[in-house]
């Protein structure tokens, strides 16, 4: 029996025009592949123990979806396949995009550990969420409000295109 695990974090849109948010003090980062992978390496060892096999990555290139976690199951419930996907439209700021990797690796480590074979923001979603919350400062919840988040260029890029479509 094969089962398929879905996730997507976010989709609270606010009236906060993204374009305008600037801090300054915080270096935004635009993102690409080898961030997400080379962070997930870190994060794995840091907060997982290093258990989870290197997943799948992909770029997505959506304003609602911030992050994506699929997979598929064998028979006896083991993960396979496991895919962690970022949008690149945003800019990030560092703690942000912690956050919403974060959020997708709990995603994977419930399932690889059997915990979670769902991808619900429940139970011991909001554990595990809370005890990095507490013990490393993050901030990782079930949603986020992407009005807080600063369109980066392929953003723009995108706006543009629709824009001059109609
Ligand atoms: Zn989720």
């Amino acid at each position: 029996m094969q089962n398929n695990s879905t996730d997507d974090v976010v989709t609270s849109v606010s009236l906060t025009n993204p374009l305008s948010l600037t801090n300054p003090l915080h270096t935004y980062m635009t993102i690409a592949l080898y961030n997400v992978m080379g962070y997930f390496y870190e994060y794995n060892k840091k907060y997982f123990g290093g258990i989870m096999p290197l997943p799948g990555f992909e770029l997505l290139h959506t304003y609602c979806t911030l992050g994506f976690f699929s997979c598929q199951f064998d028979c006896y419930g083991n993960v396979c396949d496991p895919i962690i996907k970022m949008t690149d439209v945003y800019d990030y700021l560092p703690n942000q995009f912690t956050d919403i990797l974060m959020h997708e690796m709990i995603h994977y480590y419930l399932a690889y550990t059997h915990q979670d074979l769902q991808g619900s923001h429940e139970g011991a979603f909001l554990l595990l969420a809370a005890k990095f919350n507490i013990k490393y400062n993050m901030n990782i919840t079930p949603q986020v409000d992407i009005g807080e988040y600063r369109v980066g260029p392929k953003g723009s890029k995108i706006i543009y295109n629709i824009a001059k479509w109609f």
